[in-house]
């Protein structure tokens, strides 16, 4: 057997590995035939975790991005830049929503300097919307301030509400594993989500209490200035990038806010009801964490 294919087996059975470590971390316990697909290239080194940290401890392998740079949608750095519309939800064209006045905290220099601390200030005891009148806890958002990665969710449900932090229910469970997947600690990352009071019935936000929540989180992701922002679903991503896109058409390819690589993948609610959608979504945890690790 040549060189060559020897080498080259072993990046596929690294990559399989890698896979099927993946599928143990997120409780799959049959894949069944079909599930695995044969990787598209091989992969130069796997297993190592993806550094959230920019604090100067951490020195971690790192891991060569799996398709060249310039290959296409699945390189790790491609980006997807054009067809936008500076509107939120599809069905609402709203002439007031002006997206450079919208990311203004994320550019102007002054808000970097901005605590996160200081940004739950401002917010207080919260009432701007009609939110506040059922929720229990205002559900700020936690994890690393200096982090790399940032999740984006949609709204904090029954067990967030009750406690006071973002994804602890049965999908925040889901998504500690999607991050330990890459390697990472649910410490090492921020999470925080497009309304910190929970809609009642765990209903999608309205466009009021978007556009009344969503400066919060924009002031949070500037003061952390992440690499990365991991929107979890249509709400997160159609805020973030001004979209009208549904997720199953925007997931898997890079987007950009003002800098900040973001990567639209699947929400971890919509993975307990449709749990055929976790080979996508660690496709595009794989860039994200390929990404990360090439930084
Ligand atoms: N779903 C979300 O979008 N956010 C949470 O915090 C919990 C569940």
């Amino acid at each position: 057997m040549s060189k060559e294919i020897i080498s080259e087996t072993l990046a596929i059975s690294r990559e399989l590995i890698e896979q099927l470590r993946y599928y143990r971390e997120i409780g799959v316990e049959d894949i069944g035939g079909s599930a695995i697909v044969a990787p598209q290239a091989p992969a130069a080194d796997s297993g190592s975790p993806a550094s959230t940290s920019r604090q100067p401890a951490e020195a971690s392998p790192r891991v060569v991005p799996q398709t060249p740079p310039g290959s296409g949608s699945d390189d790790a750095t491609s980006l997807v830049t054009a067809g936008e519309q500076p509107v939120l939800f599809g069905e609402i064209i709203s002439s007031r929503i002006n997206p450079a006045v919208h990311r203004a905290s994320l550019t102007s220099a002054g808000s970097r300097d901005v605590s996160l601390e200081a940004i739950r200030e401002d917010l207080g005891d919260c009432q701007r919307c009609k939110l506040h009148e059922h929720r229990r806890t205002i559900v700020f958002g936690e994890g690393n301030p200096r982090a790399r990665l940032v999740f984006v969710g949609e709204g904090p449900g029954a067990e967030e509400d009750a406690t006071g932090r973002p994804f602890v229910g049965r999908a925040g469970q889901l998504l500690d594993k999607i991050i330990a997947a890459i390697g990472l600690k649910r410490e090492d990352v921020y999470i925080a989500n497009i309304v910190k009071c929970r809609p009642p019935g765990n209903r999608t936000p309205e466009r009021d209490e978007v556009d009344t929540c969503e400066p919060f989180l924009f002031r949070q992701i500037a003061a952390i200035d992440p690499l990365v922002i991991v929107a979890l679903g249509s709400p997160a991503f159609q805020c973030l990038l001004r979209s009208r896109d549904p997720i199953t058409r925007a997931r898997g390819q890079w987007r950009e806010l003002n800098g900040i690589r973001v990567m639209p993948t699947f929400h971890p609610a919509f993975l307990l009801r449709s749990p055929d959608k976790k080979r996508e979504v660690w496709e595009d945890m794989k860039k994200v964490r390929d990404y990360l690790n090439s930084r």
